[in-house]
């Protein structure tokens, strides 16, 4: 009898989910910590994808006032996230879809949604098990999008804290359900009180015991500090807080945060997740091109000096650079593989309304103006804008830095005297920059959330332009974020003053790319999207890289 072939099919091994928490207080780096580790499977072979769950009642980050929550980081398929959202795909050097980012609003909102869609069958919908099991159903899609072997979700908001208990609770649902495949790991805060000198372990302890109210068991605790945990408290925090000693990981803090994955290395974290969760020895950790980027870091080279001249940077006492945290990261990156070393200073556009004020800017060699809403610090933009354009230092505008360049043009090359953007003065006798057509109705709707011109779209270059060049190509795909655009009936008078739209939607109506001509010039451009949002320490962005590169170039 002839044998049938039977086809046998390999038992894929389970889907792997890592849970980080954080203990003891925010801001203590739970983010960049929860992107090392994930690099770090990505290193041992492990197809990883993370995600981020914010314990906000807003739906997504886009509402939220940035000097409030840092930097709105949008995804290729347009959602508006956290800042973490843009660590974990640096990291990764990976696109993240929408559905790995999740807020308490679009959580609940999923719900209130399916129940008004009848998709309970009539049952009551609870807080507990809905809400949790929505965030459960959400990982596993992300996970089953993605093909993961391992999902790293990220809790915000510190153990202990309300906002945060229905994510606890989604966590001891799928261990209870799955034990063998999750493990949780909570990155922690030891303080070195000065009037005591020693590092202290009992906050710890107490947000170990927390967690456990909520039912949930730490596999994994990263101990940031000021300073690295000795054997000694190492020791201390495994026998309180029910972790093996190996599983007590030393995080100092570091000037470069590229560097935290390196130093996990060093207590084997990754060996200790491997076998914590049962993961397949893939391979050894493989992090050479990660550490030629860290050296390239550390290289003392020539310096560049970059002016980000932005709106968002003052917060009481304090100068707030996460706003800009995308800005700043491209910079820097394409300044490394330049072989250069970026000094970037954060000045802040209000100060230059006072033209007096522009000849600060001769200490540095090259200007970017970033991204922003509304009338705040206008005024003090256009003349840094001015500056720059006349004295031929490389300039970089993103979004509002072309919008706002294009109306410096306007007013200043084009003598068009009354020239504003509708976003400032609808009234105007020159809208040089005018609302997009579909966002009339949304705007008097009051419809803002999520409504803007947002994610990937594709444009294509003018052959020969300073913009073409950079990239190599003429035809792009870029992220963004915006209400606004060029107003096309002014477009004939600009490029008849010398400004050329090197930049257009497939369909020509939007102007993506504002530049000037080498001739006069030597970097003006400004593009209507988020350039800094796809640059990569591992592969930096070629439009950073060639305004840094102008600007070094201007020194000599
Ligand atoms: N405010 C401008 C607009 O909405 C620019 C937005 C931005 O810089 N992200 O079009």
């Amino acid at each position: 009898m002839k044998k049938t072939k039977t086809k046998t099919t390999a038992k894929q091994p389970a889907q792997k989910y890592i849970f980080i928490v954080g203990g003891v207080m925010s801001g203590v780096g739970k983010g960049i910590a929860s992107s090392s580790i994930a690099t770090l499977l990505q290193a041992r072979g492990h197809k990883v994808t993370a995600m981020k769950i914010d314990p906000y009642i807003n739906v997504d980050a886009g509402t939220m006032n940035p000097t409030v929550h840092g930097e709105t980081f949008v995804l290729k398929d347009g959602l508006e996230t956290d800042q973490d959202m843009g660590n974990y795909e640096r990291f990764l050097n990976t696109d993240l879809p929408n559905i790995n980012y999740m807020t308490t609003g679009s959580v609940y909102q999923s719900v209130i949604q399916k129940e008004r869609n009848l998709e309970y069958n009539g049952l009551c919908v609870e807080v507990v098990p809905d809400i949790p099991l929505e965030v459960i159903r959400r990982i596993k899609q992300a996970g089953a999008e993605a093909k993961a072997d391992v999902v790293q979700v990220e809790v915000g908001g510190t153990v202990g804290e309300y906002q945060n208990v229905l994510f606890l609770e989604a966590i001891r649902m799928m261990k209870s359900e799955e034990p063998e495949n999750v493990a949780v790991v909570m990155v922690s805060y030891l303080p070195v009180p000065g009037s005591i000198g020693e590092m202290k372990t009992k906050p710890t302890q107490t947000a170990v015991r927390t967690l456990n109210n909520a039912g949930v068991f730490a596999d994994m605790i990263v101990c940031r500090s000021p300073i690295g945990v000795d054997d000694k408290r190492k020791e201390k925090i495994s026998k309180f807080c029910n972790v093996k000693v190996e599983n007590v990981i030393s995080a100092p803090d570091v000037k470069n945060i590229y560097e935290i994955p390196l130093n996990f290395e060093e207590d084997k974290l990754s060996l200790q997740l491997t076998e914590i969760l049962n993961l397949p020895m893939k391979q050894a950790v493989d992090l050479k091109a990660w550490r030629q980027f860290v050296n390239s870091s550390k290289v003392e080279n020539d310096v560049v000096k970059i002016a980000v001249v932005g709106k968002y940077f003052n917060s009481g006492d304090f100068v707030l650079s996460d706003v800009y945290l995308s800005v700043l990261e491209a910079i820097k990156f394409s300044a490394y593989k330049l072989k250069l070393k970026p000094v970037i200073s954060y000045l802040s556009a209000h100060d230059f309304e006072d033209k007096a004020q522009l000849k600060k800017l001769k200490n540095y060699d090259g200007i970017l103006v970033p991204g922003g809403f509304g009338k705040t610090g206008i005024e003090g933009k256009l003349n840094v804008i001015e500056y720059a354009r006349k004295n031929k230092v490389p300039y970089f505008g993103l979004c509002y830095g072309m919008q706002l360049a294009v109306l410096e043009y306007a007013q200043n090359v084009a003598k068009l005297k009354d020239a504003s953007t509708e976003e400032i003065n609808p009234n105007a006798e020159h809208l040089v920059i005018g609302v997009m057509a579909e966002q009339k109705d949304k705007i008097a709707n009051k419809e803002m959330g999520g409504s803007m011109r947002l994610g990937q779209y594709p444009a294509n270059l003018t052959k020969g332009s300073v913009a073409a060049k950079a990239y190599k190509s003429q035809s792009i795909l870029e992220r963004h974020r915006h209400r606004y655009e060029v107003n096309p009936e002014y477009i004939p008078l600009l490029e008849e003053k010398g400004l050329r739209f090197s930049g257009k939607s497939p369909d020509s109506t939007l102007m993506e790319i504002a530049e000037l001509p080498l001739e006069d010039h030597p970097f003006f451009v400004g593009v209507q999207f988020h350039p800094e949002l796809q640059a990569r320490p591992l592969d930096p962005h070629p439009l950073f890289t060639a305004f840094v590169k102008a600007a070094y170039e201007t020194i000599k």
